[in-house]
């Protein structure tokens, strides 16, 4: 069984059994409902790449890791979750860095006070749910997430500096 039963019922989603991100577009209607309009195309895309940094979590291992039973701060499952947000913010600065033809950015340069807005309202509204490959079920109460605080810096690390500095797993990474 893949992901793709759960879609409806819950916020957006990685599935790492059939690697595909799940989102009710309804979904967006609610953020940008609740946000407004300006944040809200960038809330969007936040959401999008922060499940595409799952994406690549699954590639690698990392998210299969992380699924070791424990939560709270500290614990793979929220570094898990910035790891993401640091991708998503990695995405969001090669995005707004690079040009198509004819020289249109992809994505207009962002502001702190916009990455902040977008992180809030999306951690507010929507809460991802990784599909546990082994259960085949979402199961919501084994996904913890970092503080908002903790969430906006990695994105900003991310942009600020690529997805090379999106290490959350570093032992020597006191501050997380
Ligand atoms: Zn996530």
């Amino acid at each position: 069984m893949g992901g793709g039963g759960a879609a409806s019922a819950t916020g957006p989603f990685y599935c790492p059994p059939d690697a595909t991100i799940y989102i009710d577009t309804a979904f967006f209607g609610d953020l940008r409902t609740r946000f407004g309009s300006s944040g809200g195309p960038l809330a969007e895309m936040y959401i999008v790449a922060h499940e595409w940094g799952h994406h690549i979590q699954n590639l690698d291992g990392t998210l299969a890791a992380s699924h070791d039973g424990q939560t709270g701060a500290g614990s793979n499952a929220v570094r898990v979750e910035l790891q993401a947000d640091c991708f998503a913010g990695a995405w969001a600065g090669a995005a707004s860095g690079t040009r198509e033809t004819g020289g249109v950015p992809l994505l207009m340069p962002i502001t702190p006070a916009q990455i902040q807005d977008a992180l809030s309202a999306a951690s507010a509204i929507g809460d991802d749910r990784i599909q546990e490959s082994m259960q085949g079920q979402v199961n919501p109460e084994a996904c913890t997430h970092g503080s908002s605080e903790q969430r906006q810096r990695w994105f900003q690390t991310g942009f600020d500096e690529g997805a090379g500095s999106c290490d959350t797993f570093a032992p020597a990474d006191a501050v997380l």
